[in-house]
């Protein structure tokens, strides 16, 4: 990415301290959306990170990535799909539990979404410890997909989220702090 794209996506990311509590510097992805040079650049930017590979789905997890994860997939023409927390989801499901820093989440997708083979990447606003990715690529295993990458407009490397999805994957990110 050349430096001035990178200066543009970094002074479209707002910081708010201390929500959703004390202690967690929230990285506010709205002020990017409001800006539709921005989020072209973004949208442009992840769709790079797996420049001529063969992608058949974009998977968006709820709900950020849902946003970045539709527009990259409807750019790229393939399909999307969504994997959300539990139980909005209307026809047969996989789903799967994982620990978060306080208690459990719950996340599912479609099982008829991704056939086996398909050649899948995944896409999110904010890899912070990797267990939403984690699980999420447990799914796509569990159907029979082939992960073809993870990529995040933002990474929280100090929270060593990669290391969590395992050696097999390419995690991709825009912005790092
Ligand atoms: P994790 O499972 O810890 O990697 O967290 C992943 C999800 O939580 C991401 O999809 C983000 O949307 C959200 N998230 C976690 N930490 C932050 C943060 N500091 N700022 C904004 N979103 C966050």
């Amino acid at each position: 990415m050349n430096p001035e794209t990178l200066e543009q996506l970094n002074a479209a990311i707002r910081d708010i301290p201390d929500f959703p509590k004390e202690g967690i510097v929230f990285k506010d992805i709205t002020p990017l959306l409001l800006q539709p040079e921005v989020f072209k650049l973004a949208i442009r930017e992840l769709i790079q990170t797996v420049d001529g590979q063969k992608i058949d789905k974009i998977i968006g997890i709820d709900a950020r990535g849902f946003i970045f994860g539709a527009v990259v997939a409807h750019e790229m023409g393939v399909g999307f799909i969504p994997v959300r927390k539990i139980g909005k989801l209307p026809h047969l499901t996989e789903s799967i539990s994982y620990s978060l820093e306080y208690g459990e989440a719950e996340i599912e997708v479609h099982r008829d979404a991704i056939s086996p083979g398909d050649r899948v990447l995944i896409v999110d606003d904010l890899l912070a410890t990797g267990g939403t990715a984690a699980a999420t690529i447990q799914l796509v295993k569990r159907l029979g997909g082939h992960l073809v990458a993870a990529s995040f407009l933002i990474e929280l490397t100090f929270l060593n989220g990669r290391d969590i999805l395992g050696e097999d994957v390419t995690v991709h990110s825009l912005l790092s702090y």
